[in-house]
This record gives structure tokens, C-alpha cells and sequence, in this order.
């Protein structure tokens, strides 16, 4: 059987879209589970659109999700160069023997002539087709229209290849994903395959390039089937073993429209800043039009390349469910090892002096905090309290705890009594637990006592360990901001 080889062949003209993400781990998965390679591309050939920083994005963002690729620009291999724009001269040779075989033509229409085209098919309700104007100019036609100075673009003339291949004008093709598609190619319009510029468009340049990579299997979104037809028409113009082509669905923002800014994140690099984990969005993202056979969701890419299977890929549009993803995050942040999630926690804690913590200090702080954490980021405000002299007090805290007068009293008790406490943690188990005994019997319930002491040191009423709490900020910092809400 022939090597299995896939590609990822991602423009550079943003930074990588968790659409592409998706369409990268099927490739990938369907390379590993074929002891097959998975070759990435940049397909850069729109100049304007392409930028350096979107490239490194694209890297980055790939390596970080563990989508790792045999062969690539930067890792080389034996079929590069593998960005489009170093491939320039590579492209001419096929041009000319399209233009050789009679399956593609000079073009000398000029882009105010098209529009007139086009113009003349809105006003007529007709999808716009290229009307083959320039098919059967003469060798003594051409020469003069170049003298004037114009440079021709080259198209692809779809019926000729169309003849040269099938009995009919339907092209048909057998999708992995979605079974048997077909067009008519009577509706296709001859599509320009080199720009007058001389720079190939993605359609031909696609085709080169699977060509020449020996590509076997071209996964990608369902939006480019209509591309598709056109390509396996160049394939067999050219010689080429047409890969096969699986079409996944697109993926929806929950309202059902396309996955956009206004609905949260799109970019791979976002989510991460965000504070989603990598091993969580890639886990996600293979659920959205894959299943795994024992239902059992949260798996390894490892263990989903075990059990994917192309063929059961969901042929329909899958939804992209933020709360899902956010459910799977703070799964993925509950397994995540201590000395591994104090490390990646500091990047959202900035703001903070974190000098104003040992090192022991800042491993329990965290213990403490990470139980509700859906984001990485959610730690940023979950934990002012630990830093600073003095605490802002949220102000319904201030009303409704700090200023009763029970807590006032609790406080006034508190502070007269903790002066003396050693401060370990474990002795500030026993004392507080006394203390709370000792308001008990005065017919205070222990959550009321502590609601107190916890509105006045850290200026909220829900959080970590109290305990834990009071021994990292200590006895002068804990009994300051009690003194401060004493009145
Ligand atoms: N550069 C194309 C894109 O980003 C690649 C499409 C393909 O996989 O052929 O959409």
C-alpha cells in the first residue's frame, strides 16, 4: 500500500484558527494511525495577506497543541520547499504543459472587461461564469494584444479536461467523510490558474504541491469542495494520481452561526492567553466531529489516534460549545501536577508582588486556590488578598458583615487573642477552632464567627482555606487588617 501522506497547508493571513486546529489534529490522527506523515505548508502566496508574525503563530500555536509535523519549512524533508513562496519557479513548467496539452489558455481580458461580465449576469439573475472569450484566439490575435502591451493571466479550460476524462459533464468523487459528491461542470467557469503577475493562484498551486508531496489524502473544511472539482480536474490534466479528499463539516458558534470575535475566542494563541490549556483544546476540538468509541470523552491525543477512524468522522456541522470547553478546562487544570500549575499560573499573576511570598508560601496559596479555576486566568482575581499591607473590602462586605455588630465584637475578640497565637498552620487550626467554640457558646453560629474574620482579612465573604489563608499572610499583616475593621 502507498505511504499515507497528509498535509496542513494553512495561509498565513491570520493567526492559527481553532478551525484549522481541528483540521491539523485530523491529520494528524489519520497520519499516526497509518504510520503515515504529516507535512505542514504555508501557503503564503497571497503577499498582502501574509505576515511573518502569522507564521510564527502558526508554529508556535501547532507545537503547543503537540501537533507535530515530519516535514515542514523549518524541519525540511524531501520534498521542500514547503512555503509556496519559495516554490515560484517550480509553478511554470506545469503551466506550459497545461498550455501544451490544450487544457489551459492565455487570458487577455482585462479586469474592467470581466466586471462588464459579470455586471451583465447580475442584471440577467445568472451565476457568473467566464465566457470563454479569449479560448480560441489566434497565434496573430495574441501577438497583437501583447503589443499593446497586455499580459495575459492563464486559465483552465474545464471542458476540455472535463471530455478528456469523463463521459459526461458530472464529475464525481468519493468523499471519506461525506460519500459520493458530485458537480456539473457545465457550471464551473474557467478559472484563472496564473495571475497575469505571474504568481499562481491557490487552486493550481495546491495541486502542484500535493502533487510533488506526494500527497495521498487531502483532509480539510467542507468550504473547499467546490475547489475540489477543480483540482481533480487539474490532477488528471496533468497525469497526477488524484489524492483522495475527505471533507469535514464546519464548526458553529452555539447560535448556529459562523465561529466568529463576537462569540469569544477564535485563535488557538487566544484561548491560551485566556488561560485555556492546550491539552484541553486539543481533547475538545477532536470532539467536534470525531466520538470515541467507549464514550469515554477526556482522552490523550495518543489515545484518540488509537481510536480514530476517518470514516466516522460526522459529515454534518458541529458546535462549538464554550461551556463544554470550559468544563474540559477545568478538568484538564484538576490534573494538572502542583509543580506544573504553580508554573503556569505566574504568567496571570503579573500584578502582584509574588516576592512577597517564600516559595512554600506561594505552593499553598495555590493548593488553596486552584479547586474552582475554569481559566488559568481565573487565579488573577482570586487572589489579591495574598498580597499588599492592607485589603480593599468589597462594599456590601463592609455593610452587611464587617459593620454588625456581632462581627465587630468577634473582631475586638480576635484580635486581643491572636497576638499571642504561634503562626503555623497547624496551630491556627487548633485556635481558630477554639475560637469558634468560644463564640458558639455565646450562641454564635462558627460560619458567622468566621465570616467575620474572613470579610476583615481578605475584604470578601467566600474563598480558600482560612487557615491556610491567615498562615501565608501572617500574624502582623492578619492583625493589621483586623485593627482596621475595628471601629
Ligand atoms: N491555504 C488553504 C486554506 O488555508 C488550504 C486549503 C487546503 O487545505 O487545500 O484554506
Amino acid at each position: 500500500m502507498e505511504e499515507v501522506r497528509v498535509r496542513i497547508a494553512p495561509s498565513p493571513s491570520g493567526n492559527l484558527h481553532i478551525g484549522t486546529a481541528r483540521t491539523a489534529l485530523f491529520n494528524y490522527l489519520f497520519a499516526k494511525k497509518n504510520n503515515g506523515k504529516f507535512v505542514l505548508r504555508i501557503e503564503d502566496t497571497d503577499a498582502e495577506r501574509t505576515s511573518q508574525a502569522y507564521i510564527d503563530n502558526i508554529f508556535d500555536s501547532l507545537k503547543a497543541l503537540g501537533l507535530n509535523w515530519d516535514e515542514g519549512p523549518d524541519v525540511g524533508g524531501p520534498y521542500g520547499p514547503y512555503t509556496q513562496s519559495e516554490r515560484f519557479d517550480i509553478y511554470p513548467k506545469y503551466v506550459q504543459e497545461l498550455l501544451d496539452k490544450g487544457f489551459a489558455y492565455e487570458c487577455f481580458c482585462t479586469p474592467e472587461e470581466l466586471e462588464a461580465e459579470k455586471e451583465e449576469a447580475t442584471r440577467n439573475k445568472k451565476a457568473y461564469v467566464y465566457s470563454k472569450k479569449c479560448e480560441n484566439l489566434t497565434d496573430e490575435q495574441k501577438a497583437k494584444l501583447k503589443a499593446e502591451g497586455r499580459k495575459p493571466a492563464i486559465r483552465f479550460n474545464i471542458k476540455k479536461a472535463q471530455k478528456a476524462f469523463h463521459d459526461t459533464s458530472i464529475l464525481k468523487f468519493d468523499d471519506l467523510v461525506k460519500g459520493e459528491l458530485h458537480v456539473d461542470t457545465d457550471l464551473l467557469g474557467d478559472f484563472v490558474i496564473l495571475k497575469s503577475n505571474g504568481t499562481p493562484t491557490y487552486n493550481f498551486a495546491v495541486v502542484i504541491d500535493d502533487m510533488l508531496m506526494k500527497i495521498s489524502h487531502v483532509i480539510r473544511g467542507e468550504d473547499h469542495i467546490s475547489n475540489t472539482f477543480k483540482q481533480i480536474l487539474i490532477f488528471e490534466a496533468l497525469g497526477a494520481e488524484v489524492p483522495k479528499f475527505g471533507h469535514l463539516g464546519m464548526i458553529l458558534a452555539p447560535d448556529r452561526s459562523k465561529l466568529s470575535k463576537r462569540h469569544g475566542a477564535t485563535a488557538v494563541s487566544e484561548f491560551v492567553e485566556k488561560g485555556y490549556l492546550t491539552d484541553a483544546l486539543i481533547n475538545f476540538v477532536a470532539l467536534l466531529g470525531w466520538s470515541p468509541s467507549d464514550g469515554q470523552e477526556i482522552k490523550t491525543v495518543e489515545e484518540i489516534a488509537q481510536d480514530f477512524r476517518i470514516g466516522e468522522i460526522s459529515s454534518s456541522n458541529s458546535i462549538f460549545e464554550y461551556d463544554k470547553l470550559n468544563w474540559m478546562n477545568s478538568h484538564y487544570i484538576k490534573m494538572l501536577p502542583m509543580k506544573e500549575l504553580e508554573k503556569r499560573l505566574k504568567p496571570y499573576l503579573t500584578k502582584y508582588d509574588l516576592s512577597e511570598l517564600t516559595d512554600a508560601e506561594y505552593t499553598r496559596m495555590v493548593e488553596i486556590t486552584r479547586e474552582p479555576l475554569t481559566l488559568l486566568s481565573d487565579i488573577t482575581d482570586a487572589v489579591p488578598y495574598f498580597f499588599g499591607e492592607m485589603v480593599e473590602v468589597e462594599p456590601e462586605v463592609q455593610t452587611d458583615v464587617l459593620d454588625t455588630e456581632i462581627s465587630q465584637n468577634v473582631l475586638k475578640e480576635f484580635e486581643k487573642q491572636a497576638q499571642n497565637w504561634e503562626w503555623t498552620e497547624e496551630n491556627l487550626h487548633e485556635k481558630l477552632e477554639a475560637f469558634r467554640g468560644e463564640f458558639k457558646e455565646k450562641g454564635i453560629k462558627p460560619k458567622v464567627t468566621m465570616w467575620a474574620v474572613r470579610a476583615a482579612v481578605t475584604g470578601r465573604t467566600k474563598g480558600a482555606d482560612m487557615t491556610a489563608i491567615l498562615a501565608i499572610i501572617g500574624k502582623d499583616k492578619t492583625l493589621k487588617r483586623v485593627k482596621a475593621a475595628i471601629k
